[in-house]
């Protein structure tokens, strides 16, 4: 019976493949129409205000557990330094493959926050992370070419340098307090990533995050600020 049935079966397959490859061909393309249409739609509509905002802020988070995630792993080798400031983030760089660079950069940041860095992708990006020493990122200097996050500095960021739980790891910058598209993202020490709106972060309006009993955000309130050796 198989016998028999496998040459039919051959033909009606041979036969049905244009008419498949025809059907795969406009669902694909029909699909494709309909996605464009719809983040055409998506994009552009005065419906949606806030549409590249939101986006920003999902990209932004996104890039704080991408890096979160690195500085896991490399605490897990024990080999997570200590460095002050955006150097925290940035000493995870040679981990990250020259197109994800950009994961240091949030998309909502202010223009002219950075001032002569090379254009996202290109080459001299990329040698500017690839060329970055243990030895620079334990000097104090101005990361904002590199990175638009702070990491634990406590001059200018009550984020805390040390593992425990309850403490941040890094936090967006809000330079010149420009409204950084609407508030702040900050990932903790137990690497938890949230979003914070300006009327839960003190300090919004100068650029800074302020943590501990002062703070009106409850998630803040329980951090700890400064110290903490
Ligand atoms: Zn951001």
């Amino acid at each position: 019976m198989n016998d028999e049935e496998q040459p039919k079966g051959r033909r009606g397959r041979g036969g049905g493949s244009h008419k498949t490859l025809i059907i795969v061909l406009v669902v694909v393309l029909g699909g494709g129409a309909l996605l464009g249409i719809a983040l055409l739609v998506g994009g552009k509509t005065p419906v949606f205000p806030q549409g590249f905002e939101v986006k920003d802020r999902i990209q932004c988070m996104n890039n704080l557990r991408l890096l979160s995630d690195l500085l896991v792993a490399r605490h897990s080798v024990g080999n997570l330094k200590r460095y002050d400031g955006p150097a925290f983030l940035l000493q995870v760089a040679p981990d990250v493959a020259d197109e994800d660079l950009a994961v240091f950069l949030c998309p909502g940041e202010p223009e002219g926050f950075a001032s002569g860095r090379p254009a996202v992708g290109s080459p001299e990006f990329i040698r500017m992370y690839r060329d970055l020493t243990e030895e620079d990122l334990s000097e104090s200097r101005d990361w904002s070419r590199y990175t638009s996050y702070a990491g634990p500095d406590l001059k200018n960021f009550p984020v805390n340098r040390y593992w425990p739980e309850g403490r941040l790891w890094a936090c967006d910058r809000c330079p010149g307090g420009k409204p950084h598209h609407l508030g702040v993202a900050v990932l903790q020490a137990d690497t938890r990533v949230d979003f914070l709106a300006p009327e839960h972060v003190k300090g919004f309006e100068d650029g800074r995050v302020i943590v501990g009993p002062g703070a009106p955000d409850q998630r803040l309130k329980k951090m700890s600020v400064g110290g903490g050796k």
